[in-house]
């Protein structure tokens, strides 16, 4: 028998099993997360399974720049008042999260969905790079600001992008100065992030 898995309760186990397979869940948070909820009111649970069956019911991908959406275009591909001459390319959805707390960027985004990784087999086809590189066709792009994440991954899909597009006569910038080597957009704070932005250099 798996360690922390309770014997004949079987809603138990399957939803321990289910958080399990959540990123940063281990068995031992998944049970923790599990008797949690047993606990709970009825009310409380219902909400959370509600929030989760509308996840994949009410999201989908915004198909201008691939963030997570409730309508396509995506409110911030809608906004005339952002600057649609700027695009900054990040890897994953959350990481236009933490760009937007900080206040200070207003053109556009376009998500990858990944990074280039020859170790994990993930070539230019997989992630968002054709769709990228059709969005700079009508020439209204001037800068492309490249926020991939500052580890070994995002430095080669920066440095792919950046020979890709330079020839194309966009200014490609990258965000560097602040962020640490080896760590995620997604978990750096805002002031890291906001001078990152700030002391973006031609790339
Ligand atoms: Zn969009």
């Amino acid at each position: 028998m798996d360690q922390g898995i309770i014997p004949s309760a079987a809603a138990i186990n399957s939803l321990i099993q289910e958080l399990n397979k959540l990123p940063g869940i281990g068995p031992k948070s998944a049970q923790r997360l599990a008797f949690h909820l047993l606990r709970a009111s009825e009310e409380q649970t219902n909400l959370l399974a509600e929030a989760i069956r509308s996840l994949k019911q009410k999201i989908s991908l915004c198909s201008t720049c691939f963030n997570v959406t409730e309508s396509d275009p995506c409110p911030i591909c809608r906004n005339d008042k952002r600057d649609h001459s700027q695009i900054c390319i990040v890897e994953q959805p959350q990481d236009i999260l933490a760009l937007e707390h900080t206040g200070i960027y207003h053109g556009l985004y376009h998500v990858l969905h990944g990074a280039i990784s020859p170790t994990e087999g993930v070539g230019t086809d997989d992630i968002k790079i054709k769709e990228l590189l059709s969005r700079l066709q009508n020439g209204s792009v001037k800068e492309l600001i490249l926020a991939t994440n500052p580890n070994l991954e995002g430095e080669q899909t920066a440095m792919y992008l950046s020979r890709l597009i330079s020839p194309l006569g966009i200014r490609v910038t990258r965000l560097a100065r602040g962020l640490p080597f080896g760590t995620e957009l997604e978990y750096a704070d805002d002031v890291t992030l906001t001078s990152a932005i700030e002391g973006r250099q031609q790339f």
